[in-house]
């Protein structure tokens, strides 16, 4: 490794990672009432062509930081990005490829969701360049769709899915499982319906209740504790044995599918993020730094800045086992201090604590969370908080 480490606390980068970016599309038909995201129900007329002009903006402003540097992946996400036309798809990559290379094959996503989209919506989405599309099915069972909040019906999440597999092949599908009133059969039956589409991917989640949500406000009946393990249980055994490959906490893809964009997030990769509430991470051979976005989207509109700092070298340990740590495969031991630029001797004390709790598994090669870690994985992060670590001995 070429890397000279002077001390703990200075970050030196050899190599910068591969770059990535991520663009907000904040509006959505109506707001769900278990949903977090920084997500606004349209009301009147979408303002796109307005809105692209400010993410060329936002753009604009990262580029002297990331001059010369190539795109690995793009992923439009929200909010619905399929609400916007795929003229304005269109438009905004071409004015991503007038300003910044993709590189060759580079996987572009769309985020979808049932109900705003048919078959020739998402042919315009292919010709504009996207090759990726993910659709947030969340289940297959209307009762299951209603308790959510969903503006879409199962037979919708169907055609949906069918007609972004015709489109593009490359599709993730969004299930939730542990909803108000499920039982395994349920969850088993949501799973088939997911396996006989064809998806080559599935992104698998539990239903949280957050703050800032209509759910945490008015709490509706959750599946116990225990129930949802063995949903979770369910949902790993029935795609692992129908071909998946489970590689990430929530994500399960066939061998050749696995969603590039999301893998550098967690091998600690750089991307750029614009659009309301966007954040990204930028690295530079002597520090890394985050940037984001202003949130809410009527003040995007107006041009208010962003907010830049850099991460504080201290916190560079927890911020990179976040991510890796996700990873079920974990990541080759050489990484951490290629993309942090610190020597894998700091965090060497948790390393060590970490594998005698039975939280983590090490060869010379790779680290990664055991079966007991991954179970654990919050207990197992919280031995990298800053405030946590003590100095190797
Ligand atoms: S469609 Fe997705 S982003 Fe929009 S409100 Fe519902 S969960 Fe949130």
């Amino acid at each position: 490794m070429l890397i000279s480490v002077e001390s703990p606390n200075t970050v030196r980068l050899a190599l910068l990672p591969p770059l990535a970016l991520y663009v907000h599309i904040p509006w959505c038909v109506r707001k769900c009432p278990y949903c977090d995201f920084n997500s606004h129900e349209q009301k009147g007329p979408l303002e796109e062509k307005r809105y692209l002009e400010a993410l060329m903006r936002d753009l604009e402003q990262l580029l002297p930081q990331v001059w010369g540097r190539r795109l690995s992946s793009v992923f439009i996400g929200g909010g619905t990005p399929s609400l916007f036309s795929p003229e304005s798809i269109d438009a905004l990559l071409s004015g991503i490829r007038a300003r910044l290379t993709l590189e060759p094959g580079a996987e572009v996503t769309l985020e979808a969701n049932p109900g705003t989209v048919e078959a020739a919506r998402f042919r315009g989405f292919r010709e504009a360049g996207v090759n990726r599309i993910s659709v947030g099915v969340q289940s297959f069972d209307d009762r299951m769709l209603a308790a959510l909040g969903r503006i879409h019906s199962a037979a919708e999440a169907r055609a949906a899915v069918d007609a972004a597999l015709q489109a593009v092949g490359n599709v993730n599908l969004d299930l939730m499982y542990g909803l108000p009133g499920q039982d395994i059969s349920m969850v088993v039956s949501d799973l088939k319906e997911a396996l006989r589409c064809g998806a080559p991917h599935v992104s698998a989640y539990q239903l949280t209740i957050e703050p800032n949500t209509v759910f945490f406000s008015k709490p509706p009946p959750l599946p116990e504790h225990d129930l949802c393990a063995d949903m979770q249980a369910v949902v790993e055994s029935m795609l692992l044995e129908n071909g998946f490959e489970h590689y990430e906490t929530s994500a399960f893809a066939r061998p050749g599918r696995r969603c590039r964009h999301n893998l550098n997030y967690w091998e600690f990769g750089d991307y750029l993020g614009i659009g309301a509430g966007a954040h990204g991470k930028i690295s530079f051979p002597d520090r890394v730094t985050r940037h984001e976005q202003t949130k809410l989207p009527r003040d995007h509109l107006e041009g208010r800045n962003f907010l830049e700092k850099a991460v504080p070298p201290a916190e560079l340990p927890f911020e990179f086992m976040l991510n890796a740590l996700r990873l079920v495969e974990g990541f080759p031991a050489t990484l951490f201090q290629e993309r942090t630029g610190l020597p894998l001797t700091v965090i060497q004390n948790e390393l060590n604590e970490s594998e005698k709790k039975g939280l983590l598994e090490r060869d010379w090669q790779r680290i990664r969370p055991s079966p007991r870690g991954r179970l654990f994985l919050n207990e197992l992060l919280e031995r990298f908080l800053p405030g946590e670590r003590k100095d190797p001995g």
